[in-house]
């Protein structure tokens, strides 16, 4: 957009104005530097006007009340002196930079090679897509998605989908799907909760959705579309730059110019039909398969998690049933929770509102941390400490992914201790008061496997009776009551309504340090040879059976073909396997 285009979405009437171009030219081949950006606060008079700011392609950081923050070109300071907004300079932020401490798509193949041999039953990865780039020859990136469970254990399992960055600035998102791969794969045999996680979960999460535009966060740090047909926005330096914004792109309520741009030049640019992109391609072909049970798109900034609809104020038919479960986790990250629109304005053609529109899937967005943390950039002190901050969000998505709805309507465990010392006490504390502050009813254990609802130990009421949200549960056990190589006590509680909340894990006895065997024994196929899971959603060879030393998920070898856009080839070793 150019001056007279920004004078007038200031509401400025300006005639003669020359246009003023960038000599930026954003290419493969430049290594020139973006323009100086200035962080300014702008008051707006309605929300209308916040929403047109946006649409018009005004890069707006955040919005609290009546007060914008944006970052503005010196051009757009110049259009804003000369119009009758209300507007005062931000704290400067200088030019951002990629931390160097943060992983970009070069390190990928080493980390998955990683993981895939030190934990070759509980990690898959699937190249499921080319980037707009790759498709295009420029480039030769793919679209990654691990899908982490414990294969030995072969039962249909709910499942969890996280997809990362889908803005590429985003870079946070990245970090964070990155740690929680991580976390979950090397404490599997530590923390009880992430044991039952992945014997009875399967997480899928899709770190770098947007890698062509990660490339140039890696140089340029700003940079949020992804990288598609730079002819058409030659001169465009951020935010004017080429690309499409992924998140705009999906096909459900695509098309509506309040909540995305037309204009290829513009942050929001929807780009020409729903489902023009690769990335978003790549997306829509694996939910659509998977059936994924629950969905959560990670982006930054804000410590708020969105539920759909973002496209309209109007509520979704689950309203309340998403806002609980976006309430319920935010309560664990210290966010807010909010419909899409709580950020300060519309937003048509996203993620979370295709899913949950066209799916019926429950899905959030998170947007992870402030502005404290360093905007869309948080240096690599704050990196550990956003993973943290969200981690049990994160758990938790996957855990109720059985029964979003219903599980966050239960009771949680907040707390379990497990004393083993001649006679076994297992005290539990249920919680209702984030889950409708419905009187605890009653609260059951399991070793190992969840039964059916009542059908577990009874705990009694540590008081006498159960008769407010937040109550604890002894079980007084003998040693003897545990089934003979029993390893984890499951506790989950009900209210006074009949919903049952999730179940929480804890060791009958405390792991080993560094036990070899908290780990399934490895079943590695020989080289050479490619297991080829199926993504049917039910694979005959998914049924319970006794375990075999054949890879779990072996299947004939798919040969993708002209008619077959979609293909998937695991790439369990990533050096030997060529990816395509
Ligand atoms: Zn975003």
């Amino acid at each position: 957009m150019q001056r007279a285009s920004w004078s007038a979405l200031f509401g400025i009437m300006c005639i003669g104005v020359t246009l003023a171009v960038t000599s930026v030219i954003y290419s493969e081949t430049t290594d020139a530097a973006p323009p100086e950006q200035r962080l300014v606060w702008l008051h707006a008079k309605t929300s209308k006007q916040i929403q047109q700011w946006v649409d018009g392609g005004l890069d707006v950081w955040q919005v609290d009340g009546d007060r914008v923050l944006a970052q503005v070109t010196q051009e757009q300071l110049a259009s804003l002196k000369e119009s009758e907004l209300d507007f005062e300079p931000a704290p400067q932020l200088g030019m951002p930079v990629f931390p160097a401490c943060y992983r970009t798509y070069s390190d990928l193949p080493l980390f998955f090679h990683e993981m895939q041999a030190q934990y070759p039953n509980l990690f898959q990865l699937y190249d499921v897509g080319d980037t707009w780039e790759k498709v295009h020859g420029t480039a030769n990136r793919d679209i990654f998605v691990a899908r982490l469970t414990n294969y030995d254990i072969r039962t249909d399992k709910p499942k969890l989908f996280i997809t990362a960055e889908h803005h590429a600035r985003e870079i946070i998102t990245v970090e964070v799907a990155l740690q929680f791969i991580e976390d979950l794969l090397k404490n599997y045999g530590q923390d009880p909760q992430v044991r039952w996680l992945l014997d009875n979960r399967e997480v899928w999460v899709m770190p770098m959705t947007n890698p062509d535009g990660y490339e140039w966060v890696v140089q340029l740090a700003d940079w949020r579309k992804n990288t598609d047909r730079p002819q058409l926005c030659p001169n465009g330096a951020p935010p004017n730059s080429y690309g499409v914004d992924l998140n705009r792109n999906y096909g459900y309520q695509w098309g509506l110019d309040v909540g995305s741009s037309p204009e290829p030049c513009m942050l929001t640019y929807r780009g020409h039909a729903p489902f023009s992109e690769p990335e978003t391609q790549a997306v829509r072909d694996l939910v659509q398969q998977t059936h994924f049970d629950l969905l959560l798109s990670l982006h930054s900034y804000g410590d708020v998690i969105l539920y759909p609809w973002g496209y309209t104020y109007q509520p979704a038919p689950d309203a309340d049933g998403l806002y609980r479960i976006a309430n319920r986790m935010a309560e664990t990250a210290g966010y807010a929770a909010m419909q899409s629109w709580g950020v300060g304005y519309l937003s048509s053609g996203d993620t979370t509102d295709w899913a949950y529109g066209e799916l019926g899937i429950p899905s959030f967005t998170m947007e992870i941390g402030g502005m404290e943390d360093g905007f869309f950039w948080p240096d690599c002190t704050k990196r550990q400490e956003l993973y943290d901050e969200v981690r049990d969000a994160l758990i938790y998505g996957a855990v109720i992914a059985d029964a979003p709805y219903e599980r966050a309507n239960g009771p949680d465990i907040r707390r379990l201790a497990v004393e083993n010392d001649g006679q076994m006490v297992i005290n539990a504390q249920a919680d209702d008061m984030w889950n409708g502050e419905d009187t605890i009813a009653g609260i059951e254990l399991f070793f190992d496997t969840l039964g059916e609802p009542g059908t577990g130990l009874r705990a009694l009421p540590a008081d006498g009776e159960f008769n407010t949200a937040r109550e604890w549960g002894v079980f007084r056990l003998d040693p003897s009551d545990a089934p003979a190589g029993a390893s984890l006590a499951l506790v989950r509680a009900r209210d006074e309504k009949g919903h049952w909340g999730p179940p929480r894990a804890a060791f009958l006895s405390p792991p080993a340090s560094g036990d070899s065997q908290a780990t399934p024994t490895a079943t590695v196929p020989p080289r050479g040879l490619t297991p080829s899971p199926s993504l049917t959603p039910h694979p005959p060879d998914l049924t319970p059976i006794a375990p075999t030393p054949t890879p779990v998920m072996s299947g004939p070898t798919p040969v993708p073909t002209q008619d077959q856009p979609w293909h998937l080839t695991q790439t369990a070793y990533l050096p030997l396997v060529r990816m395509d």
